[in-house]
């Protein structure tokens, strides 16, 4: 608390990835000061530097501030909006404002937390203190331990620990009012200048997405009304609505994940296995959080480091075909196209799809992880890193190396009927069931009266999927023997 500050003076409170009023520790306490509140959001494109928020996520940032600022309206306050680097511009409202002291969320990412040690820096030299609370994650990532006080590294024992540490607190509600001092100047929302312009890419964002936190409830609710009953299976089929689709509503803390837990829980019929591989599912994203606080390199250097020397390959071909769902593997090509329609992609197939970029073409994750990281809405540093690690067998808990996805049997596994790859993919719309997956195998006179003509209405496959396997499990065997040796 700012000593010299006078009875007067406000409370900044500063929001980051916790777009909301609901269950918001930063705001609960700013308003318990019993001070009057000025809300923040600062753009900081320079603290985060090679990890600034991608393009797709900027789209969702835009109408997520708008959302938030209009429900601070409704309740009497004025979002303040700037733009820079966070230990420059928040001690500088500080000052502006006359503030006694700033309350935010923490975030896990390794630049925002160096963010923070600036902030809370250069906030003390003008006597105001920085008061960091939890807002993005169901624990606080430091108190998880082994039980001598280490670090897991596996998901299952983390779990079962997080699960031991006992009912969570119940979400509070959102305020009804939030007394807001007159607002110092802020910035345009339209002038940051977060939503494409020509091309206008996000046509089919606008179609899918609803943004803000109204939006987010009614998405978990409409999930937890049904999909959440055969979840355990229906998980795993892109082809139908089977999972929450809450990811960028979690990302951006339109909800936060004990509102997510509490929600589920209480909704739940009957305790069925629906709702517990849901429940697992928010603790892997924990898991992810987890990792990335006890590992801040992980979204750059491989957590096993033999793995730093694997010979991947330089082909800037491949990884556009890739890209631009053209690599002529139909499950590969859906995930893509959907990706880039939507901002968001079945797990299933970014499995496959990740899978495929670092094992059949062998380029590296990196890549992989810096497209996502540019054209999901729910692009998360910790999530993102930790699964494309997983996928490239690189990670701490990750699955063997030599596991290689046959992308043609996932996708007649998960998507029998290929009703996902026709949706995405509609050159192969006419395809038989039996060759959706493979068109590559099958006769000419198949192809013909589907339409289909390989090389010129859909490409022929970038890899051939047995050799470009034995490629893969040749370099890894060969980074695993020199670890060893
Ligand atoms: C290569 C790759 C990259 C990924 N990148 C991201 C990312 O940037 N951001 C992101 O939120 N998720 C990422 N995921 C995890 C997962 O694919 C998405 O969280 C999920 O598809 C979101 O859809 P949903 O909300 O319908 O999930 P649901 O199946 O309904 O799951 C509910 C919630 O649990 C969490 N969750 C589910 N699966 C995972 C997982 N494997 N790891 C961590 N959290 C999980 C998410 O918050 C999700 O919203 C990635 C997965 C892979 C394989």
């Amino acid at each position: 608390m700012n000593k010299g500050a006078d009875a007067g003076a406000p409370v900044i409170v500063w929001f980051r990835q916790d777009l909301r009023l609901q269950d918001h520790a930063a705001l609960n306490a700013a308003l318990a000061s019993g001070r009057a509140v000025l809300p923040v959001y600062v753009l900081d494109d320079d603290s985060s530097g090679a990890w600034a928020v991608g393009g797709a996520a900027r789209w969702w940032l835009h109408h997520s501030l708008a959302s938030l600022a209009e429900n601070l309206t409704t309740r009497g306050a004025t979002l303040t909006l700037r733009r820079g680097p966070a230990a420059e511009v928040i001690p500088a409202l500080a000052r502006e404002t006359g503030a006694a002291e700033v309350h935010a969320g923490r975030m896990h990412e390794p630049w925002a937390r160096q963010a923070d040690d600036a902030t809370a820096a250069a906030l003390q030299r003008v006597g105001v203190e920085l008061r960091l609370h939890r807002t993005a994650t169901l624990f606080d990532l430091d108190s998880i331990r082994t039980k001598t006080g280490g670090i897991y590294g596996v998901y299952t024992p983390f779990a079962r620990t997080c699960r031991a540490l006992g009912p969570l607190h119940p979400p509070t509600p959102a305020p009804d009012h939030v007394p807001c001092p007159a607002p110092p100047q802020s910035d345009r929302l339209e002038g940051w200048g977060l939503l494409p312009t020509h091309p206008d890419w996000a046509g089919g964002f606008r179609e899918t997405w609803q943004v803000g936190e109204a939006a987010a409830h009614d998405r978990l609710a409409g999930f937890l009304s049904k999909a959440v009953h055969g979840y355990d299976t229906g998980r795993n089929l892109p082809g139908q609505p089977g999972t929450s689709m809450v990811s960028p509503h979690l990302h951006w803390g339109e909800l936060s994940p004990g509102q997510v837990w509490h929600t589920a829980e209480q909704a739940a019929q009957e305790t069925g296995k629906g709702l517990e591989v849901f429940l697992s599912e928010i603790l892997w994203r924990e898991f992810a959080a987890y990792l990335l606080w006890h590992n801040p390199h992980m979204p750059e250097q491989p957590l096993r480091p033999d793995f730093a020397r694997l010979a991947v390959r330089d082909d800037a071909g491949d990884l556009q075909a890739w890209q631009r769902g053209q690599t002529g593997i139909p499950i590969v090509d859906a995930g893509m196209r959907q990706l880039w329609q939507l901002g968001w992609m079945h797990n299933r197939v970014r499995m496959i799809a990740a899978s495929f970029l670092v094992k059949q073409l062998l380029l590296p994750w990196q890549a992989g992880q810096a497209y996502f990281w540019d054209t999901l809405v729910d692009a998360d540093l910790a999530s993102n890193a930790a699964s494309w690690q997983w996928i490239a067998g690189c990670g701490i808990d990750s699955q063997p190396f030599f596991r290689v996805f046959n992308p043609v049997s996932q996708g007649e596994k998960f998507d029998p009927d290929g009703a996902y790859v026709r949706a995405w993919v509609p050159e192969l719309g006419r395809m038989p069931d039996k060759f959706v997956h493979a068109p590559w195998s099958a006769p000419q006179t198949v192809l013909a009266g589907a339409g289909v003509e390989l090389g010129r209405t859909y490409p022929n496959p970038i890899a051939d999927l047995p050799q470009a396997r034995q490629r893969a499990l040749d370099a890894y065997r060969t980074t695993v023997r020199r670890a060893a040796a």
